[in-house]
């Protein structure tokens, strides 16, 4: 068998399309959705997240503006930007960029964002209204991959799924959004015994660990729906050559790095019945739902 591709960047592609509408009638009443960034330090990573978020504002049209406070930046500072934010009328959507340097304190951080503008989904509030089941903003990555199911038509009631990985932003409510859509939930850590022997359950598993290539053929029940969320660079060409397909291993020898899942796609190909790619899956998904948070997030002002 040869996994059925979901293509998360051509979903991406369609969810912006659809914001469009929505975006120009709240132009006609005045209202120009805007997203406010702040990035902390200088990881070439989280910097070349951001400037894919901020271009997606630029493609439709939203406001963007990006804080960016150095490497030693205090909990003080950070929590200034985040006030300065909290009170522009112009700035509807506030993304703190994570990781923060280890002296910041995250979680202060994080909760001094005002609810109604935590587009994120991680202050305690949204947070307990997605427990509840009333949400109002939910972490990008989990809703983005909900709406990729939903629009590939991959029925989620009565099935069950393993969610690999059990953080704040990935993992807890990943578990929540396919409980509350009528999946039997099973979440998996790194305490975990016999990973693969529950990871098999599945019909449908999210691997959100960060550890590249970890789920293994053995680790997938044939025909599962495998959703990628991981995002590793490889260095090494011993791992490279295991990771990648031989498609792109010209890619890894030019830059010297390539990225890679939390899935060894190579081998779970072979067994799943639908997989994301890596890159091309998550990742543009995440970015939509970003958008289409800082939308509504407008609508509601
Ligand atoms: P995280 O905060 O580091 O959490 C990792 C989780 O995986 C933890 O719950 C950990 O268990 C578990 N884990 C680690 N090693 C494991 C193992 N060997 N077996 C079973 N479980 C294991 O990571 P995260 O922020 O959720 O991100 C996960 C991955 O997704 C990363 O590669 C990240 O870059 C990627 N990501 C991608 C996107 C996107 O847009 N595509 C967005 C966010 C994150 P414990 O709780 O026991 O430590």
């Amino acid at each position: 068998m040869t996994a059925r591709r979901l293509d998360g960047a051509e979903i991406a592609r369609q969810i912006r399309e659809d914001l469009r509408e929505r975006i120009a009638e709240l132009g006609a009443k005045g209202t120009r959705p805007g997203l406010g960034v702040i990035l902390v330090g200088d990881d070439p990573a989280s910097a070349s997240y951001v400037r894919s978020k901020t271009r997606s504002c630029e493609e439709l049209g939203l406001f963007h503006e990006t804080r960016h406070l150095g490497l030693g930046s205090t909990t003080a500072e950070v929590l200034a930007a985040v006030e300065h934010y909290n009170r522009r009328v112009e700035v509807h959507g506030i993304l703190v960029q994570l990781p923060l340097p280890r002296q910041v304190d995250t979680q202060r951080v994080l909760d001094a964002v005002r609810p109604e503008k935590d587009v994120d989904g991680l202050h305690p509030e949204n947070v307990g209204r997605l427990v509840q089941k009333r949400p109002r903003f939910v972490p990008c990555t989990p809703a983005g991959i909900m709406e990729m199911l939903r629009r590939s038509g991959v029925e989620v009631t009565g099935r069950r799924a393993v969610v690999l990985g059990r953080s704040e932003i990935v993992g807890k409510p990943m578990a929540l959004l396919l409980m509350h859509a009528d999946a039997t939930v099973t979440v998996c850590h790194s305490k975990t015994a016999d990973l693969p022997s529950v990871t098999r359950e599945a019909d449908i598993l999210v691997a959100a660990i960060g550890r590249a290539g970890l789920v293994r053929a053995e680790h997938v029940r044939p025909g599962a729906v495998v959703v990628d969320v991981g995002m590793n660079r490889v260095t090494d060409p011993v791992a490279a050559r295991d990771l990648l397909p031989p498609s792109r291993l010209a890619e890894f020898e030019k830059k010297g790095h390539a990225l890679v899942g939390d899935v060894h796609a190579p081998s779970v190909q072979e067994v799943a019945g639908a997989l994301t790619p890596v890159p091309g899956g998550v990742g543009p998904l995440t970015i939509a739902q970003l958008i289409a948070n800082t939308v509504r997030a407008a609508g509601a002002a």
